[in-house]
């Protein structure tokens, strides 16, 4: 699976994937990351990617050329390269869509910043649009990766124990059942009983 980040800001994504799973996934050949920067592809002398709003309202606007530009060639290279937009505007991210978006080739997250996307862009470009939540982040960066770890964890290979998908929250109507480490009593608090016998089915039946 190959994640690219359209970004003005590629460490802010970078460094996530110098840790842990995500660093393994890439070691083992099964995740490649790549980032594309707007700013290298403006037209005009000062690399400016953003401008006022047509409407006239407060804040700046990423505006159509760099990034139609970038998403053109992206597309001529990789036609089957599928395009997320991270907006306030989409429709909420779920397991289901990490796990629908796991069977994907290539996926592409186009990060705004600002007030946003000249929509243009949006229209001619955009498979689909999500939001991570009922709050505004200062840029596409983080609802861009928080989409693309839940994704991954559902990439074959990229858990060391797939049996660990199966039982998570978000598979059933029900989350999860907490989770205990040895030891059983821990200063003064004790694992449930229910859980030191190892039945299984009960413990499921004890989800929150
Ligand atoms: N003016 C926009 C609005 O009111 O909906 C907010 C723009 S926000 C400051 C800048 C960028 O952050 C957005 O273009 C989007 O890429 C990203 N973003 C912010 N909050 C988000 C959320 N909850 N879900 C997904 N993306 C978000």
């Amino acid at each position: 699976m190959q994640f690219s980040y359209v970004t003005l800001f590629e460490g802010l994504i970078a460094s996530y994937f110098e840790d842990s799973i995500l660093k393994r996934a890439i070691a083992k050949g099964l995740l490649e990351i790549t980032f594309l920067n707007p700013r290298d592809y403006t037209k005009n002398k000062h690399g400016k990617v953003d401008d006022y709003q047509a409407s006239g309202g407060a804040g700046l606007v990423l505006f159509p050329q760099p990034l139609l530009d970038l998403l053109r060639s992206l597309k001529e290279k990789s036609p089957h390269a599928y395009i997320i937009f991270p907006t306030p505007a989409g429709k909420l991210f779920t397991q289901n869509d990490a796990k629908r978006l796991a069977h994907k080739e290539h996926l592409v997250f186009v990060s705004g910043r600002y007030e946003g996307i000249d929509e243009r862009v949006i229209e001619t470009f955009a498979d689909e649009l999500f939001c991570i939540g009922d709050y505004v982040l200062t840029g596409g960066e983080l609802p861009s990766l928080v989409m693309s770890d839940a994704i991954s964890r559902n990439i074959k290979g990229v858990l060391g124990n797939e049996d660990s998908l199966s039982i998570e929250s978000f598979e059933s109507p029900l989350l999860e059942a907490p989770c205990f480490s040895k030891p059983p009593l821990y200063e003064d608090k004790s694992v449930p009983s229910e859980f030191l016998k190892g039945n299984h089915a009960k413990i499921t039946g004890l989800k929150k």
